[in-house]
């Protein structure tokens, strides 16, 4: 497939590209400031990583940047259609400064038959998502779009580590009350500080998550041993859906393959 790179959607490349082969950045910096960021290492982590999520400036002003994601959207709806748009990996779509304009989005997205994949930390807005489907019958007026949001919370079980993001129970809870709600939940097992922290994590959202994404920290080292016999516990579970990140199978040689029906590719859609 040849590559895009729009203004605001984009074709990601390298390991973003197994979380999804469409998503769009608005903002570069993030208030949740996780230690591990990968925005916030490296020789871009001046531009992308700073404390404050400030609009690309590409984008010159939200008005015009919802233009710009209008017209990228529309250009390949087709081909986003089929695999979902991502957002963010730049920054967090919900925190409060970087939420409207990723809402409006995501509101065109599913008015227009394309799932929206989302990844966060922030829970704030939560209760008031439902609420609004509740109510209405409708969710951010866009009534009968339910089944178009995958919604997921990043989990490591490492709050000292998110000094700006919700708790990771907090995260939990939002993701049962949504998971009540009838909405599709997942989570990010992603990056594993330890497998102790990550089971913890895992079982605590049993039942109400559809998709577990699990991967290491880049650069960090792991006892393989310990890894294995994370990922066989991981094949007993026998529920939900898992991805295997591919760091995680090349460091205990276990492949999609070698694991059970629960276990699935980059491109699944649930
Ligand atoms: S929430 Fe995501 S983008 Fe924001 S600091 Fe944490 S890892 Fe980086």
């Amino acid at each position: 497939m040849k590559e895009f790179k729009g203004k605001a959607i984009y074709n990601p490349g390298g390991k973003a590209r197994e979380y999804s082969e469409w998503a769009v950045n608005f903002y570069n910096g993030c208030s949740a400031r996780c230690e591990y960021c990968y925005n916030r290492k490296g020789r871009s982590a001046k531009v992308l990583g700073g404390d404050k999520p400030t609009l690309k400036k590409t984008l010159i002003d939200e008005n015009t940047a919802y233009e710009i994601f209008k017209r990228e959207l529309y250009d390949h709806g087709k081909e986003i259609q089929k695999t979902g748009l991502f957002f963010n990996f730049v920054s967090d779509p919900m925190l409060p400064e970087t939420f409207l304009l990723n809402s409006m989005a995501m509101r065109l997205c599913v008015t227009n038959n394309i799932p929206v994949k989302i990844l966060t930390k922030q829970t704030w807005w939560v209760d008031e998502f439902i609420r609004e489907e509740n109510h209405n019958g409708t969710i951010w007026n866009c009534t009968g779009t339910k089944d178009k949001f995958f919604i997921g919370f990043t989990l490591t079980g490492h709050d000292e580590l998110e000094p700006g993001a919700a708790r990771n129970q907090e995260r939990i809870i939002a993701m049962h009350k949504l998971h009540n709600h009838g909405f599709k939940t997942w989570a990010s097992i992603e990056p594993i500080i330890d497998f102790v922290s990550a089971r913890d994590m895992i079982i605590r959202t049993l039942g109400y998550c559809d998709l577990l994404k699990v991967g290491l920290q880049s650069g960090k080292k792991y006892d393989v041993v310990e890894a294995q016999s994370f990922v066989e516990w991981l094949d007993e579970l026998q529920t939900p859906k898992i991805y295997l990140k591919e760091s995680l199978q090349k460091l205990t040689r276990y492949t999609t393959e070698d694991l059970d029906e629960f276990f699935v590719y980059p491109d699944y859609l649930w």
